[in-house]
């Protein structure tokens, strides 16, 4: 068994997270911004370094690889992101790259042989947070979403920007035959924190991820009547938004009965017309729940589809937005992750991933995985985000022995 160097590991955790440090403890690192450009810079420059030679895509995904002994072996990749969202941390998709980068550095200077040329990639706008969706590039890549749209789409601070000007401006952008595609890649591993407390809860180092939950998403209405909010009676209301609040309970009485691991919510509220002096005529708000299991999914479901046509004097309403299945990831490559860190005597559980990565997209191409390290206090997606630097490199060694696994496996 091999083993990643942790000094190495603090000495690249430290040169990215000055890369649009926000002076709090995080960063804010848009994608293409000049802030991700200094962070590309550094992984290009480090990785020619140890002899790897950079591509770029038509989205500006940017692939380092390093040859194998089998010029014509299909390439192994390790792959994540380096954006942020606005004052997140400095482990959010930019560890996987860092230990994407550590792996081959250690196969370099210890001169491991490997048959497949390996690759450390990192994805663009996997974040979305300037110009939505998330997980674009690879949505592009995997035909997903219409390359042409994903061009169109504006920027959130300012209009009149699209991500197709960025693009085009950005020196990263490169030919689209340069894409991750299953003709030239074998298999892609994406090792990313686990944004959640059930590693360190468990005392687990590492998450031996087996799928994406499967997710549906729903818009829920409560229709009432403005009136004055000092001239009517409480008798005579009709507030959608009390009403919306007794749907809210409704839901959680009746969801937190189903299942102790499904997790859902409600982020988004929208009350019309809110103002503090008029009783509101129409609330709209989101529900997001997430499950493995089907089954429950479909009883989320079954709990929306019997809200009371009427609460609270006004009409309700739901129509569903979107849903997507589990993802499940390839069983070799997870049983190659289990067994890299149990041969490294690392404490591993098995996990599944309630957030979006890049690395479900790329599932239905090749076959894929992904590995977790522990988030202290559970916290991602600001900047308290930490995973300590043993831990880093505790999930980067078992990235490159599982890679070492497939390498010898296709
Ligand atoms: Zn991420």
């Amino acid at each position: 068994m091999y083993t990643c160097n942790t000094e190495r590991m603090i000495d690249k955790i430290a040169a990215f997270s000055k890369f649009g440090d926000a002076g709090r403890g995080g960063i804010t690192r848009f994608s293409l911004s000049p802030e991700d450009h200094l962070a590309r810079n550094e992984f290009a420059t480090r990785m020619e370094k140890i002899g790897a030679a950079i591509e770029c895509d038509d989205m500006a995904n940017i692939y380092a690889t390093l040859p194998g002994s089998d010029p014509a072996a299909k390439r192994i990749a390790m792959a994540s992101h380096s954006d942020s969202v606005q004052n997140g941390g400095n482990y959010d998709g930019i560890l996987g790259v860092i230990s994407a980068m550590e792996v081959l550095e250690t196969i370099a200077s210890e001169k491991i042989p490997h048959r497949h040329p390996l690759t450390a990639m990192i994805w663009t706008n996997e974040e979305g947070s300037l110009f939505p969706p998330a997980m674009m590039s690879s949505g592009v890549i995997t035909g997903r979403f219409d390359k042409e749209k994903m061009l169109a789409s504006k920027s959130r601070l300012d209009q009149g920007i699209t991500f197709g000007a960025v693009l085009e401006a950005s020196p990263w952008m490169g030919a689209a035959t340069n894409r991750l595609s299953a003709e030239k890649y074998e298999a892609m591993f994406e090792l990313h924190i686990e944004q959640g407390p059930i590693l360190e809860e468990a005392g687990a180092e590492i998450g031996v991820v087996t799928c994406v939950l499967g997710m549906v998403n729903y818009r829920i209405r409560t229709f009432g009547q403005a009136d004055h909010a000092g001239t009517t009676p409480m008798k005579n209301r009709k507030d959608a938004l009390f009403a919306a609040a007794k749907v809210l309970t409704y839901l959680h009485e009746k969801l937190d009965r189903l299942d102790p691991a499904l997790v859902y919510t409600t982020g988004e509220i929208k009350c019309h017309p809110c103002i503090h002096t008029v009783i509101p005529d129409e609330v709209d708000f989101s529900l997001d729940a997430r499950h493995e299991n089907p089954e429950v999914i479909q009883k989320v479901i079954e709990v929306i589809e019997g809200i009371p046509a009427e609460i609270a004097g006004c009409k309700t309403g739901h129509e569903r937005s979107w849903a997507r299945d589990t993802v499940y990831f390839d069983s070799d490559l997870v049983g190659m992750v289990k067994t890299a860190a149990d041969s490294l005597s690392i404490k591993n559980r098995y996990i599944n991933s309630g957030a979006g990565h890049d690395a479900q997209f790329v599932c239905g191409m090749m076959p894929t995985t992904m590995i977790f390290v522990p988030s202290k206090d559970g916290h991602s997606h600001c900047e308290p985000e930490y995973t300590s630097p043993e831990e880093c490199t505790a999930g980067a060694s078992v990235l490159l022995n599982a890679v070492l696994a497939a390498d010898a496996h296709y």
